[in-house]
């Protein structure tokens, strides 16, 4: 999604007269597009900024002058969106260095331009943007702001136009695709005739409700053969405390309903490790279902807390050492 987005702002700069720098050193203005997922992510640009403003030569451009720094993204977004997990004043106390705070609406503006996309014959395509569900950890409904869909027909013109321009491969994007508005099964049926593109991925399906109607459309021939299906946690007590609305036995029973409809799919993950009250016994029933579930690859995290969310009042009790220790058993099972 921060890719997608990276390649919209890059479109309206260039409308605006700026162009791509080919180093930072030349750059006028420099525009840092953030993450917050994890806690490490938010670090990796603290880290940035000061090392920018470490490095004299690198805030003065390669003319001499000063560069301007404009940060975005969902840091932004949780300090000026409409639901936010900390102030704008607290942010800019943070990163005295920033120039301007602008989220992405903000730079985008009412700029109808059509994203400058690295590539040429694969292109994301986000169709929803948001989140209202509020897993326990998760800061993405504080940075993205509420669920809201693109209007179905924009996005067949969007699809019409790329693959008129050779592109054969897109990708759906969204926090949770299945939520899409008025329908996903029909927006994946609809964009399936279109000529000229012969593979459509998306990316994230939630697993509460990923509808019959959606596996079936799932079935077509140009729909990628892998799915991503975030389970989170194998155990029952610990996808209560996330506030994850299935068991791990409806999860099992889903995948097996996909697997029967499109036998030749491959499933992929994303679980914490160590979150607050994960015993060896709860992280136990993880491994068993990534065991049963056979996931062809994994995103594994270790738990790190997050102000501003539910989870962040739970005591984050899990020794680092041993979130290290659990993550390594997941990544050997699953990724080697
Ligand atoms: S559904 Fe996904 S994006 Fe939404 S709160 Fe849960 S983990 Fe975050």
């Amino acid at each position: 999604m921060n890719e997608a987005d990276s390649e919209r702002l890059a479109a309206v700069f260039e409308k605006k007269g700026y162009q791509l720098a080919k180093k930072i050193g030349d750059a006028d203005v420099i525009i840092i597009n953030t993450c917050s997922v994890r806690e490490s992510a938010e670090n990796r640009v603290f880290g940035l900024i000061n090392n920018l403003i470490k490095n004299k030569q690198q805030t003065t451009n390669n003319k001499g002058k000063k560069q301007k720094i404009i940060l975005t993204g969902c840091m932004v977004g949780s300090a000026k969106g409409e639901r936010r997990r900390y102030t704008l004043t607290q942010l800019k106390r943070k990163l005295p260095q920033v120039d301007e705070f602008k989220t992405i609406e903000e730079l985008v503006g009412q700029e109808e331009v059509a994203p400058k996309r690295k590539k040429t014959t694969s292109a994301f395509v986000p169709i929803m943007e948001g989140c209202d569900h509020f897993c326990s950890y998760c800061v993405v409904p504080y940075a993205r702001g509420r669920e809201i869909s693109r209007p179905f027909d924009e996005l067949v013109c969007e699809v019409e136009e790329l693959a008129k321009r050779g592109y054969k491969e897109i990708t759906l994007l969204g926090q949770n695709v299945n939520s899409y508005r008025p329908s996903f099964a029909k927006l994946l049926r609809h964009l399936h005739q279109i000529k000229g593109i012969k593979k459509i991925s998306f990316i994230t399906s939630n697993p509460w409700d990923l509808t019959d109607e959606i596996i079936e459309a799932m079935s077509l021939p140009n729909i990628d053969r892998y799915l991503h299906l975030p389970a989170q946690s194998g155990d029952n007590r610990i996808l209560k405390k996330m506030n994850r609305p299935y068991t791990t036995l409806q999860y099992i029973k889903l995948v097996k309903k996909i697997r029967k409809k499109i036998p030749d799919i491959e499933i992929g993950t994303d679980i914490i490790v160590g979150f607050p009250g994960e015993t060896k016994k709860a992280f136990g029933n993880t491994v068993d279902l990534c065991k049963k579930v056979g996931f062809v690859k994994a995103y594994i995290a270790k738990y790190s807390p997050r102000p501003g969310t539910a989870a962040f009042k739970f005591k984050d009790n899990v020794p680092p050492e041993e979130k290290k220790k659990r993550w390594r058993v997941l990544e050997e099972l699953i990724n080697k």
